[in-house]
């Protein structure tokens, strides 16, 4: 084997065995501290994303979004947005009000009183999707999040706290939008 051979040989194996020891929320952790770091190298950035590219890991389409100076229109969240700025927590959507709910149990007919079994049985729910609310409220999740979108066919529209421009009446407002 070459000099150069068992280099490679070597580089592969420590990477390997980096990726194989590391969770991938570690490793975006990681990635994005290195890149905020106040010291870091403009040629290690440059040298990293072409390795990256050329391994075909980091796609052409990223060079083309942060590039875009185009405004959009969220289509789910309503709000405006560059695609240099979009990402997987990009658009957040809370809950709506709690609702309490008897799921199952009637009133007795007879003397229109819940009785203090069925009270027991009584139910929070998110009113815009009817997700149960935790014992511990402060940690509840969102009702959505993700990335901001110009296309109404990645959005589930429930005409509460995710409704159309149209309902919004941001129509009238907005320039077209573009893809
Ligand atoms: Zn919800
Ligand atoms: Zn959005
Ligand atoms: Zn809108």
């Amino acid at each position: 084997m070459s000099f150069t051979g068992a280099t490679h040989s070597e580089a592969m194996g420590v990477l390997r065995y980096f990726l194989n020891n590391t969770t991938a929320q570690e490793l975006q952790t990681s990635v994005l501290s290195a890149l905020s770091h106040q010291t870091l190298f403009s040629k290690d950035v440059e040298d990293l994303l072409a390795a990256l590219e050329r391994l075909g890991i980091v796609p052409p389409l990223a060079r083309t979004a942060i590039s875009e100076t185009h405004p959009r229109h969220c289509v789910r969240c309503h709000n405006p947005y560059v695609e240099r700025d979009n990402g997987l927590r990009a658009c957040r959507i809370p809950h709506t009000d709690l609702q309490l709910t008897v799921p199952t149990v009637q009133a007795n007919s007879a003397t229109g009183t819940i009785s203090t079994t069925a009270r027991t049985h009584v139910q929070r729910k998110f009113s815009c999707c009817n997700a149960p609310v935790g014992v511990d409220v402060t940690v509840q999740g969102m009702h959505f999040v993700g990335r901001h979108t110009t296309l109404t066919a990645n959005v589930v529209y429930n005409a509460i706290n995710v409704k159309t421009c149209g309902e919004r009446g941001c129509n009238a407002t907005r320039p077209v939008s573009q893809q």
